[in-house]
C-alpha cells in the first residue's frame, strides 16, 4: 500500500501536493516524496518519515513549478530504506523521468533479472523501478507510447504517476486492484490514491481511471488513452475493509456508508447474540460498531479511548517501549466496560496479536464477556498485489479454527462476516467486481 497524488497547471503545485499526501497520510507513514516540474527541470525531495516530518515550508519553496507529483510509501516489496523513497527520479535516454508507485508487480524480479543481465543498474531495491528501466529500452515517439508498450508486460497491481517536463501521465493495472481518481480544481488536473485528498485540496472528483487505461495531462488538457483492454474489474475490497479513508468514495459509494452497511449486516448475521453493549476498536472498527448498534438495538458505547499521535502502528524500538504498545494506542475506559457483555467490532483479523493484546485489556479493565466480531471474512491467503498481509504461515486463520483463534484471542465467542455481505454493501456486481483472493486463496 501507497499513496499517490499528483497536479498540474498550479502555481502552488507542490504545496497542494504536500496537502494532498497529509490527507493520504493513513495509506503509510514510512517516507514521503514529491517531485516538481520546474520549468523542465524536475526538482526532487524525499525523506523518511511523515510527510509534516519530511517538509516544511522552506522545503516547498524549493519546490518550484506548475505541477507536481507525490508518494507516501507503506513498505511491502523492498527494505525500509531512503533508497525506496518515492517519487524515483532518473535521467536516461527518456530525459528527466518520475515515477511514483502504488501496487506490487509480481514479476518484478524476473523483469529485473533480465534487464540485469542486459547491463541495467538499478537504484533502488523497490519494484516500482522496473518500469523505468523497461521504457528506457523500448521506446516509442512520446512518453505515453512508450508507456503503452510496456506497462502490458508488468503483472500484479499497480497505479503510477509519471513526469516529465510538461507532462503527467497516470496509469492503472488491467485488473484495477489499486485505486486512481482524477479530479479538477479551476484549471489544474489533480490525480490521487483516494477523492477524499482532492476534495481537501479543494478539487472536484470527475472519475476513476479505468483499469488499463492512461491519462495523459499535458499543456492544460486531459488526454486519455488505453494500454490494455479491461482483464476484469478486481478492485482490492480492502480498500473498503481497512484501508481507504471513511470520506472516500470507491466504487460509486463513500467508504464510511459502506462499512455502516457492513455493521448492520454484520449485526443481521449475528442477530441471536445478546449484549449490553457494541463497541468497536478504534479508529477502523468504529463506524462497523455504529452501523451493528442501529441494526441490533444495542447501544453503541466507545469503549477505549485511543491516542492519536502513535499513527497506524507505533514503533517498537526495543522491548521496554514494546510493551507499551497496546496501552500507547488504546486505553480502556474502566466505567463502560466493568460487568459488561460487549460486542467488540474489528475491521479484521490478521496475526491475531492486537486482538489478543485489546481482549485481554479489557478483561482486566472488568469486562464480562467479549463477544468479537470481524467485519470481514476470514483471511487465509496472502496478497500478491499490496496489501501487506503476511505471508501465508503468519496468517492466523490459515492456521487454526475459528475456535482456536478465539482462544488465542482469548475472546468468549468469535465471529466472522461472510464474504456475500462482504461485497454487497460494497457495491459488488457483476462489472464491479473485487479482488477478495485473501478471503478465499483463490487468484486471477
Ligand atoms: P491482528 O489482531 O490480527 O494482529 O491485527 C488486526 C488489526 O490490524 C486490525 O485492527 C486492523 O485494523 C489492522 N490492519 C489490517 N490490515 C492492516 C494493514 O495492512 N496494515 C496495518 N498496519 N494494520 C492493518
Ligand atoms: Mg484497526
Amino acid at each position: 500500500m501507497c499513496g499517490i497524488f499528483g497536479i498540474t497547471d498550479n502555481s502552488d503545485a507542490s504545496k497542494l501536493a504536500y496537502v494532498g499526501l497529509f490527507t493520504l497520510q493513513h495509506r503509510g507513514q514510512e517516507s514521503a516524496g514529491i517531485v516538481s516540474d520546474s520549468g523542465g527541470i524536475l526538482l526532487h525531495h524525499v525523506g523518511m518519515g511523515l510527510v509534516n516530518e519530511v517538509f516544511n515550508n522552506d522545503v516547498l519553496e524549493i519546490l518550484k513549478g506548475r505541477s507536481a507529483i507525490g508518494h507516501i510509501r507503506y513498505s511491502t516489496t523492498g527494505s525500509s530504506h531512503i533508497k525506496n523513497a518515492q517519487p524515483l527520479l532518473l535521467n536516461s535516454c527518456l530525459g528527466a523521468v518520475a515515477v511514483a508507485h502504488n501496487g506490487n508487480l509480481t514479476n518484478a524480479d524476473q523483469l529485473k533479472d533480465s534487464l540485469q543481465k542486459n547491463g541495467a543498474i538499478f537504484q533502488s531495491s523497490s519494484d516500482s523501478e522496473v518500469i523505468l528501466h523497461l521504457a528506457a529500452r523500448y521506446r516509442g515517439r512520446r512518453l505515453e507510447d512508450t508507456l503503452a508498450k510496456n506497462l502490458p508486460k508488468l503483472a500484479g497491481a499497480y497505479a503510477f504517476l509519471f513526469m516529465t517536463p510538461g507532462k503527467i501521465i497516470g496509469a492503472r493495472d488491467p485488473y484495477g486492484y489499486r485505486p486512481l481518481v482524477l479530479g479538477k480544481k479551476g484549471r489544474s488536473f489533480i490525480l490521487s490514491s483516494e477523492t477524499c485528498a482532492i476534495e481537501v485540496a479543494g478539487g472536484k472528483t470527475i472519475r476513476e481511471i479505468e483499469p488499463g487505461e492512461m491519462v495523459i495531462l499535458e499543456g492544460g488538457k486531459a488526454r486519455f488513452k488505453r494500454f490494455a483492454p479491461v482483464k476484469q474489474f478486481t478492485r482490492c475490497i480492502f480498500e473498503q475493509v481497512y484501508f481507504a479513508r471513511p470520506d472516500s468514495e470507491v466504487a460509486g459509494r463513500t467508504v464510511q456508508t459502506a462499512r455502516y452497511e457492513i455493521g448492520a449486516l454484520l449485526a443481521k448475521e449475528l442477530k441471536h447474540i445478546k449484549a449490553d453493549i457494541v463497541s468497536g476498536v478504534p479508529d477502523s472498527g468504529t463506524v462497523y460498531a455504529l452501523g451493528f448498534s442501529e441494526e441490533s438495538w444495542i447501544p453503541y458505547q466507545t469503549a477505549f479511548m485511543r491516542n492519536h499521535y502513535t499513527g497506524r502502528s507505533f514503533i517498537q524500538p526495543d522491548q521496554c517501549l514494546r510493551e507499551f504498545t497496546a496501552q500507547l494506542k488504546l486505553a480502556p475506559i474502566r466505567d463502560v466496560i466493568k460487568g459488561k457483555t460487549i460486542i467488540l467490532i474489528d475491521d479484521s483479523l490478521v496475526r491475531g496479536t492486537t486482538s489478543r493484546k485489546i481482549v485481554a485489556s479489557l478483561k482486566r479493565a472488568g469486562a464480562k464477556k467479549i463477544i468479537m466480531a470481524i467485519a470481514s471474512p476470514p483471511i487465509i491467503s496472502p496478497c500478491y498485489f499490496g496489501i501487506d498481509t503476511p505471508n501465508r504461515e503468519e496468517l492466523i486463520a490459515n492456521k487454526l479454527s475459528i475456535d482456536k483463534i478465539r482462544r488465542f484471542i482469548g475472546a468468549d465467542e468469535l465471529h466472522y462476516l461472510s464474504l456475500e455481505s462482504l461485497v454487497s454493501a460494497c457495491g459488488g456486481h457483476k462489472d464491479r467486481n473485487f479482488c477478495v483472493s485473501c478471503f478465499t486463496g483463490k487468484y486471477f
